[in-house]
């Protein structure tokens, strides 16, 4: 009787393995055709100034539009894509498609905008980012002084020796460096030191619990302070109360990026945001 439950929960298991693995592979097959047919895109959303509310920025995000399934997030792909080495040409075009946005923008007269991106750690690995940079610039005209990557803590920590090359290489060049969702994995900000970057992006995490948290206050406040200290442009991520973009403004933070303001915004719609002749209309 044991033996047989057994055997029949061998057998449902291997059964949801094979499907799991089937499901892969379809999610792989699925990425690949999406991006031969361009159904990856990239969202907008605005990054303000937290004295003044003016837009400074915007943060580049995938988006991947299926005809029959609708807008798929990056939480659902960009792991696979990891895996499969497709995250290669799918940060290539999201930082073609950010740089000519940003040319155009910048011909049309717009206001100026820092543009980021993001950049995974297998780009750090196993692809030449600083060229691959390098020859997107070329090739689209846009400014390297106008271009920020963003690469969370555990890509830049891992791998100190080879990294902090590429990114002396690329602050040369003109492009800034901004570390993502601070504070989620084991560095401190003095081990920060090693590394040359620009801006600092506190966690969402941390705003979730602002103002009734009192440790997410201090938390927050004291990232703020040291971050300062340090020199880095401090982003508060996640805003999404004026009760939190208040609490930003008596702590000094530069700049903040959340629904409050707006979510990641498809092109059309994030120009409608920052052109102030569209909004006049
Ligand atoms: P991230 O870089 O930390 O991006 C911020 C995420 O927070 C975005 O999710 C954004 O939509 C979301 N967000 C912004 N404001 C708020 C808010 O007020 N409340 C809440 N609850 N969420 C907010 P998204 O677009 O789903 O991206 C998730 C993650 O996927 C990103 O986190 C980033 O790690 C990764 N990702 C997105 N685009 C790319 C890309 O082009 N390349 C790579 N390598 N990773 C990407
Ligand atoms: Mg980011
Ligand atoms: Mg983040
Ligand atoms: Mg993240």
């Amino acid at each position: 009787q044991a033996k047989q439950t057994k055997r029949g929960s061998f057998t449902l298991y291997s059964q949801d393995m094979s499907e799991t693995l089937k499901q892969r592979l379809e999610m792989e097959n699925a990425l690949r055709d999406a991006l031969q047919h361009g159904h990856l895109t990239v969202y907008f959303q605005p990054q303000c100034n937290v004295q003044n509310g003016h837009v400074t920025g915007a943060e580049a995000l995938v988006r991947w539009l299926d005809p029959d399934k609708g807008l798929i997030p990056p939480s659902d792909f960009i792991r696979l894509a990891e895996e499969t080495g497709l995250i290669e040409q799918i940060g290539e075009l999201v930082l073609r498609q950010t740089c000519e946005l940003g040319t155009e923008w910048r011909a049309r007269n717009l206001p100026a905008l820092k543009l980021s991106v993001n950049i995974s750690p297998y780009q750090l690995r196993f692809v030449n980012l600083v060229d691959m940079t390098r020859r997107i610039l070329a090739e689209t005209g846009f400014t390297a002084e106008w271009l920020e990557l963003e690469m969370t803590e555990s890509a830049l920590m891992e791998r100190e020796q080879e990294v902090i090359p590429q990114l002396v290489a690329l602050q040369e060049m003109g492009i800034s460096i901004a570390i993502d969702d601070f504070g989620t994995g084991y560095s401190s900000l003095a081990y920060l030191k090693n590394f040359p970057l620009d801006t600092l992006k506190i966690d969402r995490s941390f705003l979730e619990g602002i103002p009734a948290n009192r440790d997410s206050r201090q938390l927050t406040q004291t990232i703020i302070s040291l971050g300062h200290n340090l020199n880095y442009k401090i982003v508060a991520e996640g805003v999404e109360t004026q009760a939190q973009l208040d609490f930003l403004k008596q702590l000094g933070c530069d700049t903040y990026q959340g629904y409050l303001k707006s979510p990641p915004l498809p092109v059309q719609a994030f120009m409608k945001l920052i052109d102030p002749q569209q909004q006049r209309a």
